[in-house]
């Protein structure tokens, strides 16, 4: 049979580039810069709590519906802890299968046919598909080139009687930037005025540089009411395969989030929440170590690709690095990456993966700077052999 039977709504985003670039890297035998994960594993504490857990047989059968209190507990504890936020681990808190669900449920919990959603673009490619899903109208606004901080004033324009949902990514994947307080400020006085509601994906919350702090929108004035906060224990731990996540707000928000996710995974990662409850435990010094660890990774990174001739856009958060290709003389990413796997055996992903029309951020390629020192200076070597 040959028919595709696939929903019309899903068609568009049936094929990934990461599917593409991954079949690339095994079939070129390329080092991988294009997926965000580590290639070295987060703290040896928290996975032989999770091996106790499996072993003493604790995790192994369904978890509560909402996440174990252990982790509920955890997560209320950690937003105190970090950044003063008042959250009650019962009725403000859900543990899901990864900062992924969190979004899919909060989206299908507040989104139908009618509503738009707003968002600033590039973005995480999940975004538009699970919108689309829901039935609701995606709204990308393009963030400003060259430098990729947030037009605010694009803001406020892309904003209609429709619109209910801001979906806000701080640090920002693909372009590293992390939003100031300034640019939280004003968008927060759009979401307020327009009595919006902000989906804030936090999941690099933990991966800010230098001095550019991560600020969650929910601490300004008149927004804890109006946000669902998203974390990952996958993004601050090092462990990507684990798929612990969560949301956390006002009961009336989250509520609404239960009641979608209840009857989506249901459960997952019994052991692993356990696990992961235990990281957000952990001392200030971890959080220091893994923001300067990968720091000094971005620097490595930055410094080869600037060196080669790129113009590099600063990383402030996340596992990524953006460079302008067209200093080198590209100017189309997709021909850029699959050029690169072929000559280089290296994987980058093209912005245009992170767009509606593929068109607005053509020069600029995604790098992920997440991997082992040696790893990054042999891309930065095999690039350098064809500029
Ligand atoms: C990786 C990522 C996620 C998904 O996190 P998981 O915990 O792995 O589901 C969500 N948002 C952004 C921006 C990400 O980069």
């Amino acid at each position: 049979m040959s028919e595709n039977f696939l929903v019309q709504k899903m068609r568009p985003h049936a094929v990934s580039i990461f599917a593409e670039m991954s079949r690339l890297a095994v079939e070129t035998n390329s080092i991988n810069l294009g997926q965000g994960f580590p290639d070295t594993d987060g703290p040896q504490e928290i996975k032989d709590e999770a091996a106790r857990c499996i072993a003493s047989g604790r995790g192994n059968q369904y978890p509560p519906p909402n996440g174990f209190p252990e982790l509920r507990l955890a997560i209320a504890a950690h937003q105190k802890r970090f950044y003063h936020i008042d959250i009650d681990p019962d009725t403000g808190v859900v543990a899901t299968t990864g900062a992924s669900e969190a979004i899919a449920s909060s989206l299908l919990a507040l989104v139908e046919k009618g509503h738009e959603v707003v968002f600033f673009e590039p973005a995480f490619d999940v975004y538009r598909a699970i919108i689309d899903l829901t039935g609701a109208i995606p709204v990308g606004v393009p963030l400003q080139k060259p430098d990729f901080r947030p037009d605010i004033q694009a803001l406020a324009e892309a904003i209609t009687p429709a619109t209910r949902v801001l979906l806000l990514n701080s640090p920002h994947n693909p372009s590293g930037i992390v939003f100031n307080r300034e640019e939280l400020s004003a968008i927060a006085s759009i979401v307020i005025e327009h009595e919006l509601i902000v989906i804030s994906d936090e999941a690099y919350e933990h991966l800010w540089f230098d001095s550019h702090i991560h600020i969650p929108i929910s601490t300004l004035p008149g927004m804890f009411e109006r946000t669902i906060t998203i974390g990952s224990g996958g993004k601050s731990f090092s462990f990507t395969g684990w798929k612990v996540g969560w949301a956390s707000g006002p009961q009336s928000l989250i509520s609404a989030v239960k009641a979608v996710r209840q009857h989506l995974s249901y459960v997952s990662g019994g052991p692993f929440q356990l696990a992961i409850a235990c990281g957000l435990g952990l001392p200030d010094q971890y959080f220091n170590e893994i923001r300067h660890g990968l720091s000094a990774k971005r620097d490595q990174l930055s410094a080869g690709l600037e060196h080669i001739g790129m113009r590099v856009i600063p990383t402030e958060g996340t596992y990524f690095v953006t460079t302008d290709i067209s200093p080198i003389g590209f100017t189309d990413g997709f021909e850029f990456a699959r050029m690169l796997a072929k000559k280089c055996q290296v994987i980058a992903i093209p912005h245009q993966v992170f767009t509606e029309s593929g068109q607005d951020f053509k020069e600029y390629v995604r790098w992920a700077f997440c991997k082992k020192p040696e790893v990054l200076a042999e891309a930065t070597t095999r690039i350098r052999t064809i500029f």
